[in-house]
């Protein structure tokens, strides 16, 4: 028999206690974080839909891996585990293990970066974007015009123009730092690149004479698109997809926090020997000798089995098709979503479901804390509070979208949990034109999401 129901694809071994709450508690909980679910507490929320990073739960085998863990100051044997399975994977040779992504970040954009250089991306993420800009250099983003209508449908909307690449590599000629291709696009809304066009992007590279990286974060979700939406793919396997993949790049950052199913860890490879060495000198400054790089001989031994893991073809069709079950049901119920869904996470057009709210009163915002007080869902903005700046004469130049993004962890919530987010929304939907904005009280310098203080506005 063919089964429709997709279960999940393991046992429950240990469980973690939820602490449930009212909605009255809450308010008040919310108020006291200033609006902002980053200062709530993860006690007070019921369903963490906030990210997907470093928030797996991890298998058996891991928390063997765990036990079997080599702390080895130098030379540790999880540390050639961890630096066996990311060659393997990468077909890179150099491998710098950091404690998670931006450490690797910090540490090569820092090093490419500097006044005068541009890097240019599909969508630089939040982190990404800052080590650039922190280290004085411009990033630039280029997705497909597609990537940008939230309600077209398009099955690679995380792809790169390669025509304003190519524009961008001439007119920067010799200011460029490195190109990077997030896969899947996490802010541009967790869509899928193709393998077409990760090697258009290095054809472009190559004949510029530039340095191109993948930020792969999420590569193994990617290869499931690929596998399912691109021609000629189906014959290869998600693993050999990504490992085509990184034949493509000079190098690749990973926050192993994601696709990897581990608590804490990343790292950055490298083909180049002699970048790596410039990189392997900073590591050992600020991380850790470059055998441990930040991380604990149990973190990589969980790392290297998660690799494994991630590309295992029930866990990843299960991963997928769990995230497009909660995309179709709200889309169904007349939820604006940018379509179609993505991998890791579903995220709510804001903007179109509460249009009376605009961009300089933070309608993502809005629908991040009517979710929590309703629920106790915990979820994030990415539009305008994440990503919007300010005018020469203070007015806010606002995102290109407003979205919220609700960030399944893996392997952590069942069906019902998903079926309890799905009622919630029938009543967002009900009460949709009651909701206010709210105006910032208070931020810091960058990435202001993280630590802003909002104020809800009177009707
Ligand atoms: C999470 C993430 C990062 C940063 O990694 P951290 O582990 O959070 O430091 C970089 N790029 C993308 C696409 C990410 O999703």
């Amino acid at each position: 028999m063919q089964h429709k129901t997709v279960i999940e694809p393991f046992r429950i071994k240990s469980v973690e206690p939820i602490s449930m709450s009212t909605e009255t508690v809450r308010s008040e909980c919310l108020k006291e974080a200033h609006y902002n679910p980053f200062l709530l507490r993860s006690d007070n929320v019921i369903i963490d839909f906030m990210t997907d990073s470093g928030t797996s739960a991890m298998s058996a085998r891991q928390w063997a891996g765990v036990m079997e863990g080599d702390e080895a100051y130098a030379g540790s044997r999880s540390w050639e585990r961890m630096e066996n399975e990311v060659r393997e994977l990468t077909g890179m040779r150099s491998i710098l293990p950091t404690h998670q992504g931006r450490a690797a970040e910090r540490i090569i954009y820092g090093h490419l970066g500097g006044k005068e250089k541009v890097f240019i991306s599909n969508t630089h993420f939040d982190t990404t974007r800052a080590n650039i800009e922190y280290s004085g250099a411009a990033a630039i983003d280029i997705p497909i015009k597609e990537g940008l209508y939230t309600a077209l449908q398009h099955p690679f909307k995380g792809n790169m123009d390669v025509a304003a690449l190519d524009q961008l590599l001439k007119e920067h000629k010799g200011h460029v730092g490195a190109v990077i291709l997030t896969v899947t696009n996490n802010s541009g809304g967790g869509q899928p690149v193709s393998m077409a066009n990760a090697e258009g992007v290095a054809a472009i590279c190559k004949r510029h004479g530039v340095l191109f990286l993948l930020d792969c974060c999420r590569i193994a979700e990617n290869s499931w698109f690929i596998k399912h939406r691109e021609e000629d793919m189906e014959g290869l396997s998600y693993r050999e997809i990504a490992q085509r993949m990184f034949t493509l790049a000079d190098g690749a950052v990973m926050s192993a926090k994601k696709d990897a199913l581990v608590n804490m860890g990343g790292f950055l490879a490298l083909k180049d020997e002699a970048l790596a060495e410039a990189c392997i000198n900073l590591l050992i400054i600020t991380e850790g000798f470059a055998t441990y790089g930040g991380l604990s001989g149990r973190d990589m031994e969980a790392l290297a089995i998660g690799l494994q893991e991630i590309f295992e073809p029930h866990y990843l069709d299960y991963r997928i098709k769990s995230t497009l079950f909660l995309g179709k049901k709200l889309h169904e119920m007349g939820v604006p979503l940018m379509l179609p869904i993505g991998g890791h996470a579903v995220y709510v057009d804001a903007k179109k479901l509460y249009p009376h709210i605009p961009p300089e009163q933070y309608p993502g915002q809005a629908l991040v804390c009517e979710l929590y007080e309703l629920a106790g869902i915990r979820t994030v903005e990415i539009g305008s509070v994440m990503f919007g700046t300010y005018n020469a004469d203070g007015s806010l130049k606002p995102a290109p979208m407003e979205l919220v993004r609700l960030a399944i962890p893996r392997r952590v919530y069942t069906q019902s949990h998903i079926e309890y987010v799905i009622e919630t929304f029938a009543e967002i939907m009900k009460r949709r034109e009651k909701v206010r904005g709210l105006r910032i009280e208070k931020e810091p310098r960058s990435l202001r999401h993280f630590t802003a203080h909002f104020e809800r506005l009177e009707r």
